[in-house]
């Protein structure tokens, strides 16, 4: 999420100075040195809030020698990563460009339900329902577990999955449109207020629900509605905000 504002424009979360999830915002909302640890990153999916600042980031955190940054996606989203961003047309191609000794970045294509080891942390991939193929990561490390789940529709896997994972602190959950526009959402495959509550209905109290993806256009009714459900555990995401959990 980008800078000091309520709003939020792009999407970006950094984890523990070293992993990020999404690129949206990455390479021009995050102090560089920040963008400099991040040895992971987890792209959720293709659409340009997530990943519209990947190239500048690619860019940013280039240094001659072995160590790259690992992007990691579905067969899909790094498809579209290849194709339609490094194409040498609306940027290089730094996959070819890159080479054993000196590389852009390296490709990891994720899988559903299967963790990938990170330092001290575990990301697994949880798929979601959206228009195109999209992950939300589970991110635990000894202590905490933290869901973003985030773009969705109504996905009850996703939380017959959560419920099984010891120490889930809190659940960064999407919710793009105000109840209003449901027949938008129903389209575009996005969470209401009223989804959304449907959604969290099985998570414990103790889990915080901190929403995101809240389109500025729609944030002010969003936010009341949200606020209206009266149900203690959400909050509203902040943008440009560290969260202990
Ligand atoms: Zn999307
Ligand atoms: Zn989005």
């Amino acid at each position: 999420m980008l800078g000091e504002t309520r709003y939020q424009y792009l999407v970006s979360y950094v984890v523990n100075d070293r992993i990020a999830v999404d690129a949206g915002c990455l390479g021009f909302g995050c102090p560089l040195a920040t963008q400099k640890l991040v040895t992971d990153l987890f792209l959720s999916h293709c659409h340009l809030d997530h990943v519209a600042t990947l190239p500048i980031f690619l860019d940013n955190v280039f240094e001659q020698g072995p160590e790259c940054v690992i992007v990691h996606g579905s067969d899909e989203t790094l498809s579209v990563l290849q194709q339609d961003i490094l194409n040498d047309r609306l940027w290089p191609d730094f996959i070819s460009l890159s080479t054993p000794d000196s590389a852009f970045l390296k490709l990891n294509e994720l899988t559903a339900l299967q963790p990938v080891p990170v330092g001290e942390m575990l990301v697994t991939p949880l798929p979601l329902i959206h228009v195109v193929p999209v992950f939300g990561f589970l991110i635990e490390d000894a202590t905490s577990a933290v869901a973003i789940i985030s773009d969705t529709h109504h996905s009850s896997g996703v939380w017959q999955h959560l419920a099984r994972v010891p120490n889930l602190k809190a659940v960064l959950l999407e919710c793009s449109f105000p109840d209003q526009l449901d027949w938008l959402a129903d389209k575009a495959l996005h969470l209401i207020p009223k989804s959304f509550a449907a959604e969290i209905q099985s998570l414990p109290a103790s889990v915080r629900v901190i929403a995101i993806h809240i389109k500025p256009a729609w944030y002010e009714p969003v936010v009341d509605q949200l606020l209206a459900l009266g149900l203690p555990n959400i909050e509203i995401g902040l943008t440009g905000v560290e969260y202990q959990f």
